[in-house]
């Protein structure tokens, strides 16, 4: 608790919030060293969390309350001493919301690390009610960044001198050498984890099966633009231009993702098929067939195997009687390119989520008469309130840096975050309460997400039935849009009339697309890795702890490394992965923590 600086969290100046910050700092700089539980509880609120990303230990964590918190923190810091605490001078402290946030720099055993702390008025003074802490950086291992960059061309005389870009094919043709880390997709986590380990000179390659990097965006609805916005969407090290619209059309999308594979410097081998891959415990070591482009197969031997193949495999189409005789064209909403063909026909688009919704929204722009079939209840928001209420840090004039604020979002433990996001639902509801009472009016079934917690709940169980709207869901709610609910799509009599499960039949149509989802590309691969995988029930959704499953920390497979989700979520938690890959690279930590021993005193350490 602070004393000397008594005044209440609304009037604080920024002098008034440095001074405070800097009174509780001091105190919990001495309580950690001192290893006082009673000092260091006497600075928490009763309810206060901590989250951990890497900082303490090398993996994520989180305690809820005083209690918990206070223990936890003093236990791992026995081992790696944190200490050097000091406000961080880019954000300086200051008033929110009541209390005051504020970021705090310090180090751990071998490693720089950065808190953000939120602190209340309590009875006697500041507590602090959020703690989180992350690695920043390596010690030793810096980025190859800013002063530290590569030169690109060494002054002087330097005989044979070598061409940066036969360097550059050479380096990515792994032709007598393999890379440390073969990464899975160049899909925008691919990309990511891959820059932040070329960052720190970690030689990875990616490969993907496509031609060219981005075709998956590419191949997707032509109508598609990014949900999410510009401010948010920031890859790392390159940041987008401020011309650069809102929201991302998918195909810019695509073509700036190729950019940055080439901006970035980062190995990519295109037209590449991940086939399949074995690991070897002995040598901690992974054999991974590709088929390349010519058909050729290569073999491959990296140390960490790192799948970003993405949530979702290949496309679900329901088994319709009569089908195979249909006389219209019947696609998946993957590989549907929009509805300039089909301006007064008739077309159904089965299943309501997001892409659903976007399909018909663009069918009825080109003035089809569609239809969207509603089997089960989907989670609907507009895109106005989800804006206002899950992205105010990444705004278009935000308060924060892009790291600052990712910092910010991810503080809160994600039961804390789960509670966050019932509320967040309930305040939406209110917001979009005209178009939701239409929308049921029409017969539409509305749903909360699990247990009430919207998108990121969704998202989080691997369900694509939700749907931010901007302009479908209005659409469907003025009838411009008709609803079949409740039923299933059951049969094609006569080659183009649909039947469905309640009897009713809709002729004459010519378009149907298949908007009913995607298989998990977990379960899709699974097989291709034999006993490795046997240890890994699921990669992202919750692990036991309440932690992501698998992703982006240790797997339970040492060596098998995932990352997926939205591109703020790979940014953010990419570069964790990469930090440790690196300190398990250079022998900091282990491959396999159960085989720490062995591993940190053997031969391998120093082969490395
Ligand atoms: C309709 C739609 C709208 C979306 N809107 C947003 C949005 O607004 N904001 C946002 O942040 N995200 C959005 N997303 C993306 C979402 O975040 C996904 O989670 C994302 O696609 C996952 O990205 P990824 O990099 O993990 O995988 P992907 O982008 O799916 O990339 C995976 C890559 O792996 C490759 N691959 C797969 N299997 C193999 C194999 N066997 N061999 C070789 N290569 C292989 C694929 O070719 C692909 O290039 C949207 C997705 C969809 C479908």
């Amino acid at each position: 608790m602070t004393e000397t600086v008594q005044v209440r969290g609304n009037e604080l100046t920024g002098a008034d919030a440095s001074a405070i910050v800097a009174e509780w700092l001091g105190h919990f700089a001495a309580a950690v060293q001192s290893g006082s539980a009673s000092d260091l509880a006497e600075l928490f609120l009763d309810g206060a969390t901590w989250r951990d990303f890497m900082a303490l230990q090398w993996d994520f964590s989180h305690a809820i309350g005083r209690d918990q918190v206070v223990v936890r923190f003093l236990e791992l810091s026995k081992a790696v001493n944190p200490r050097s605490f000091a406000i961080n001078t880019e954000l300086p402290p200051a008033a929110a919301d009541g209390g005051i946030r504020a970021f705090v720099d310090f180090t751990t055993r071998d490693r720089i690390d950065r808190g953000y702390v939120y602190l209340v008025q309590g009875a006697e003074g500041f507590v602090c009610s959020i703690l989180q802490t992350q690695v920043v950086a390596l010690q030793d291992y810096p980025e190859k960044a800013g002063d530290l960059r590569v030169v690109g061309k060494a002054y002087g005389v330097v005989p044979n001198r070598t061409r940066w870009s036969a360097d550059r094919r050479k380096e990515a043709s792994f032709e007598d050498s393999d890379p440390a880390v073969l990464v899975l997709g160049a899909g925008h986590n691919g990309l990511t984890i891959a820059a932040y380990l070329g960052a720190l000179d970690v030689p990875a390659l990616i490969i993907d099966r496509e031609p060219r990097v981005g075709d998956t965006w590419r191949k997707r609805y032509a109508a598609l633009a990014l949900h999410s916005t510009v401010h948010g969407d920031h890859l790392p090290y390159l940041r987008y231009p401020p011309t650069w619209p809102a929201h991302t059309p998918k195909d810019k999308f695509a073509d700036w993702l190729e950019s940055y594979a080439t901006l970035m410097d980062l190995n990519v081998w295109t037209s590449t098929e991940f086939l399949n891959g074995h690991y070897d415990d002995d040598t901690q070591r992974w054999t991974i067939r590709v088929r390349r482009a010519d058909g050729s197969i290569r073999e491959l031997r990296p140390r960490h195997f790192f799948v970003a193949g993405g949530l979702f495999a290949g496309p679900k189409i329901p088994d319709v009687k009569g089908l195979s005789d249909y006389t219209g064209l019947a696609v998946h909403s993957d590989s549907f390119q929009g509805g300039d063909d089909y301006a007064g026909r008739k077309a159904l688009v089965v299943g309501a989520g997001v892409s659903g919704h976007e399909i018909a929204h663009d069918l009825y722009e080109h003035g089809a008469d569609v239809t969207l079939v509603q089997r089960s209840a989907t989670y609907v928001v507009s895109y106005e309130a989800y804006h206002k209420l899950w992205n105010p840090l990444f705004a278009a004039n935000p308060d924060f840096p892009v790291d600052f604020a990712d910092q910010m979002t991810y503080a809160l433990p994600p039961e804390r975050s789960d509670e966050i996001n019932k509320e967040l639902v309930k305040l939406g509801a209110e917001l979009d309460k005209d178009l939701l009472d239409r929308l049921q009016a029409r017969g539409f079934k509305l749903d909360w997400g699990p247990d009430g917690t919207g998108i990121i709940g969704a998202h989080m169980a691997g369900k694509d039935s939700y749907h931010i709207s901007i302009g479908a869901a209005e659409l469907i709610a003025d009838g411009n849009v008709h609803l079949k609910h409740g039923v299933e799509f059951s049969e094609i009599k006569g080659g183009k009339t649909v039947v469905f499960s309640d009897g009713s039949e809709m002729p004459d149509v010519e378009l149907i697309i298949f908007a009913t989802g995607y298989h998990q590309f977990w379960g899709h691969i699974k097989p291709a890795l034999g006993a490795a995988a046997a240890r890994i029930d699921k990669a992202y959704g919750r692990a036991a702890d309440k932690e992501y499953a698998n992703t982006w920390r240790r797997s339970a497979q040492p060596g098998l490394w995932f990352g997926t989700g939205f591109i703020r979520m790979a940014r953010y938690y990419a570069k964790f992965s990469a930090l440790l890959i690196k300190a398990i690279e250079v022998g900091i930590e282990p491959v396999d923590p159960e085989k720490a021993d062995e591993e940190l005193t053997g031969s391998e350490l120093t082969r490395r």
